[in-house]
């Protein structure tokens, strides 16, 4: 889930590499198929323009299309040009110019190993997949040249993804957001008393995960889609699980008007 200012630094350490460059350079990796779901997902998404004419799966988009292109696992990275490892190895990002997002596909099993409370399963894999998939794809839909601070593009990334899923994920997005807020809590605080929902001490602790860095920290975003998730579902067990954690989470301040513009949004 990179940002912009990842490929900045890629292309700045290929000197003069241009983004069609580094393209086509990624493009010479051996690629895999995508799942019928994260598919859906992004084809759902990219229907309309400046995409109108859909996506492509491991393949150079057409005029009014947009491509995304997985890299199979175990791809020779060290046989690629650096700036390509740099920017795409354990990652997944976009290429504005190109109409492309390009993920490696053992970055979503590698990243949940390191921030969930239980391993994720094959379903949860998937979906995670999706979240990272349309997440760049928001990207490229909704980053025009706008002057909006970096972490409010993260967030109203996250939120197009959202609006892209099909509703009957959205629970299971409850489950999978909740065991990776209770696995970034664990590996950054050692073990924490049991409960249910998301694991946190709930003696007082102050949580702050907010984050100078271009993207919030994954606990925030995914405790942001929690919320938009029992905003838009009425959700009263997503309430009861949220609302005490909230009171011991630092707010993001980046957040306010992101959410409010991604709840409109939802309503439709
Ligand atoms: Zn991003």
């Amino acid at each position: 889930m990179a940002s912009l200012r990842l490929l900045v630094v890629a292309i700045l350490l290929l000197g003069c590499t241009s983004d069609h460059r580094l393209a086509a350079a990624a493009k010479r990796l051996p690629m895999m198929p995508a799942s019928a779901a994260v598919v859906a997902t992004v084809q759902r998404a990219v229907a309309t323009p400046p995409f109108h004419a859909g996506i492509r799966i491991n393949a150079s988009p057409g005029k009014g299309q947009a491509a995304l292109w997985l890299i199979a696992p175990r791809a020779p990275w060290s046989d690629a040009p650096r700036g390509v490892a740099a920017a795409f190895w354990e990652n997944c990002a976009n290429i504005r110019s190109e109409a492309v997002v390009i993920c490696d596909a053992a970055f979503f099993q590698n990243y949940l190993r390191e921030h969930t409370l239980y391993p994720a399963s094959k379903a949860e894999i998937d979906l995670f997949s999706q979240w990272c998939v349309g997440h760049e794809f928001g990207h490229l839909v909704l980053d025009a040249d706008d002057d909006v601070p970096a972490q409010y593009r993260e967030y109203r990334a996250d939120c197009w993804f959202l609006r892209n899923l099909a509703p009957e994920e959205w629970t299971p997005l409850v489950s999978l957001s909740t065991n990776i807020a209770s696995g970034t809590i664990r590996h950054a605080f050692g073990p924490q008393p049991l409960g249910a929902g998301i694991i946190y001490d709930y003696n007082g602790r102050t949580y702050d995960f907010t984050s100078d860095a271009d993207h919030p920290e994954i606990l925030m975003r995914a405790v942001r889609l929690l919320v938009l998730i029992e905003h838009r579902r009425h959700d009263p067990a997503v309430s009861a699980m949220l609302r005490p954690f909230a009171r011991q989470l630092r707010q993001d301040p980046s957040w306010g008007a992101n959410q409010d513009l991604c709840i409109g949004g939802l309503r439709r």
